[in-house]
């Protein structure tokens, strides 16, 4: 390792400027025709006219500022330290009181924090230090940058050098350091200077590689070397020691940064590691971290656009500079998220998702428009470029957008189409999701079946065998809350067990991580299915759950449990809204056991085989009838939802070996709809379902007729 470094910077630091010699700029993911098509659409069109309005008062903001750039000497802190250490939300940026100070406000601004630089979880100071003085100089600088370009006014160019020379003369005297107060290389994401982690460091990075390629051919050659050799070189030789984390999402960041670099520098050694390095390389990412139906292996949406933004820049950058190959498979990545929109075009909160609009990730679809022509794209578009939330209030995993996002890069002239994406059921076996949908328009009903099947579980996998999340009456009803903020108590808490899922508990413990899988897919006289199946979630423990949408009111959910020895069962399900309808039971005394604590007003109802209760969401009662083969407790309560949001929560309850329970959840809020009958005595039983005039049989095995 050691041996390798030492060749590495003998490598870097040897090499000369090739680009100095060249005619042509040098270029990384903006060419010179992507300035020429800038010029023109900011002409033409008043999309692209307020883009730019916006980067160019930014630049012209910065350029009369002549005052000297006094950067701090220490690095960033984490952002998901950012919250309220009592409450666990995210805090609110406050006054600033000199010297790399500020306030720190709670949300409802009734509490100050102060930063305490000596305890990193409690270094807020650190988290602004990244995302308000050294994030803003990235963002001055591109600005500045582009302006110069598109204007050829000095007065830009000027400013932009000086902030780069600013952290030509200060950056390596920023120390290492990383996310959990030392300075190990090896930890799980590694140091950084500017932030506590290489991957921090690779974003801010990237940010300013793209800047800096604006003007680079406009810098002197001293001033070139300088910013290679003490500010870029010195990043990037520390963000290729760190921990080789292969195929992750992080690792796509590393390889966007030292590529990107490379390409800017003429230096093939950086681009080939970035490019080919086995096992973690753009080329090995693209290989071997999607699922064939081209979704990010971790199955959290929010993630499969934190990994594909820097795989497109690498892709694109490698593109201009002549090596095209990458950008074919990107098509696939873009037409993923597309398969598991819900009907108001949110994705799902899968694993460690945040709410994810898809017309406000409008940039990616901007750009696959202009490489792909997909007209599929087109909604989003249309919807994104009325999106008046602005990228970047978007404050959520993925948000690395920049004010300058792909949207004025890519964007043309489109025709205008629907502003849906139409729904249908799809099965995607080699992924672990099933979509069951039926209806239309207001009426349609979407369920997305849960089944993980990737042995290769990454970091952002929650342990939710069978989880599922139910859209209707143009909302989510059943919900899975994602995550919050990685430093709140929450995440660990409530976020990553199993009981935050709609899924199930045996003795209040968390599922392992193991393989689920689809046992059948299809649609029964207009009915939607999916049967799915975990046999080790846990040890001695077989699950099979069936969805069926039996009619336009009423979603089915089948589950079937048989465990090897008596086992404490905690069927799980949270539905949004305000509780409409339950029994009144006894106060429940709530466990001190990870996940359970989180519940608050938790009552139990005694064994019965049939419960019911309702939720009001935005006017509508929507109900859910438990029907089971053995009297269950029920426990209620209110559990976390997405962003905190005080969600009702359920729990069917049974000890012993063998369980059989028919949910089904009525959106018309009837309470008394839903018969059933166990057909055989198998330990998972055959059901004769009936709904009326409807009449069915659920086979465990996977059929129904
Ligand atoms: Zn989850």
């Amino acid at each position: 390792m050691k041996a390798y470094s030492i060749l590495f910077v003998s490598l870097i630091f040897g090499c000369f400027i090739s680009t100095a010699q060249t005619a042509q700029r040098a270029t990384l993911n903006i060419t010179n025709a992507d300035i020429d098509n800038i010029k023109i659409k900011v002409t033409q069109y008043d999309w692209a006219m307020s883009r730019w309005a916006k980067i160019k008062l930014l630049a012209d903001e910065a350029q009369k500022d002549h005052t000297p750039i006094d950067l701090p000497l220490r690095g960033g802190n984490w952002g998901h330290y950012y919250v309220d250490p009592e409450e666990g939300k995210p805090l609110i940026p406050g006054k600033y009181l000199g010297n790399w100070h500020w306030e720190h406000y709670n949300q409802s601004h009734t509490k100050t924090y102060y930063g305490d630089e000596t305890k990193i979880s409690k270094d807020y100071d650190g988290v602004l230090i990244l995302t308000q003085i050294h994030d803003h100089w990235a963002n001055k600088l591109f600005a500045l940058s582009l302006a110069y370009r598109i204007d050829h006014n000095k007065i830009y160019l000027q400013r932009a050098i000086e902030i780069i020379e600013a952290y030509n003369k200060n950056y390596t005297k920023i120390p290492f350091h990383d996310k959990e107060g030392g300075h190990d290389f090896n930890a799980g994401t590694g140091v950084g200077r500017i932030g506590a982690q290489a991957l921090d460091e690779s974003v801010w990075l990237v940010k300013i590689l793209q800047a800096i390629s604006l003007i680079w051919d406009d810098l002197t050659v001293q001033q070139r070397l300088e910013t290679q050799n003490s500010f870029l070189y010195p990043a990037v030789d520390m963000i290729r020691k760190c921990h080789d984390l292969g195929i992750q999402n992080i690792s796509n960041w590393y390889n966007a940064a030292v590529g990107m670099t490379g390409y800017l520098t003429g230096n093939d050694s950086l681009i080939q590691w970035a490019l080919y390095e086995n096992g973690r390389g753009l080329k090995y990412q693209i290989a071997e971290g999607f699922t064939p139906d081209g979704d990010w292996y971790e199955n959290a949406p929010s993630y499969h656009f934190y990994a594909l933004k820097p795989i497109i820049l690498l892709a694109e950058t490698a593109k201009n500079n002549g090596e095209i190959k990458f950008i074919a498979s990107i098509k696939k990545f873009l037409d993923a998220p597309l398969q598991l929109t819900m009907p108001d075009m949110q994705m799902p909160r899968f694993n460690d998702s945040r709410d994810l609009y898809l017309p406000a990730y409008n940039g990616y679809y901007e750009y696959g428009y202009a490489r792909f022509k997909n007209e599929n794209y087109l909604p989003i578009i249309n919807k994104g470029r009325q999106y008046k939330g602005g990228v970047e209030k978007v404050v959520k995993i993925g948000n690395n957008f920049d004010p300058f996002d792909f949207t004025l890069l890519y964007s043309v002239a489109i025709p205008q189409k629907e502003t849906s994406i139409p729904s249908h059921s799809l099965h995607m076996p080699l992924t672990g999701f099933d979509v069951l949908s039926s209806g239309k328009g207001k009426e349609t009903i979407w369920l997305a079946s849960k089944y993980d099947i990737n042995p290769n579980h990454g970091w952002h996998m929650h342990p939710d065998a069978l989880d599922f999340v139910l859209f209707a009456k143009g909302q989510q009803i059943s919900m899975d809350p994602g995550t919050a903020e990685y430093g709140a108590p929450s995440h660990v808490g409530w976020d990553k067990t199993t009981i935050a899922h709609n899924s199930l508990v045996i003795n209040q413990t968390n599922q392992n991580f193991k393989n689920d899988k689809s046992i059948s897919f299809g649609k029964f006289n207009g009915m939607p299915y999916s049967f799915v199946k975990t046999d080790s979630a846990y040890v001695g423990v077989s699950h099979t759950r069936a969805y069926v949408i039996a009619d336009s009111s009423t979603i089915l959910i089948a589950d079937w449990i048989n465990a090897d020895a008596v086992s404490l069962m905690d069927i799980s399900y949270h539905q949004r809204g305000s509780w409409q309808f339950k029994q009144d039971g006894k106060k429940w005394e709530i466990p001190d056991i990870l996940g359970y604590k989180f519940l608050k007003d938790a009552e139990i109802i005694l064994p019965q085989s049939k419960h019911v209760f309702s939720t009001n969401i935005k006017e509508n009662e929507i109900a859910v009838e438990a029907l089971s083969s053995k009297p269950v407790e029920l426990i209620t309560a209110i559990g976390l939802g997405q962003d905190f949001e005080p969600t009702p929560y359920a729990i069917a309850r049974y000890k012993g070996k063998e369980l059989f329970v028919l949910w089904s959840i009525n959106l018309d809020g009837s309470k008394d709809k839903v018969q059933y009958e166990l057909i055989d005595k198998n330990s998972k039983p055959k059901v004769k379902v009936v709904i009326g005039k409807k009449i069915f049989y659920l086979d465990p095995t996977g059929t129904i007729n």
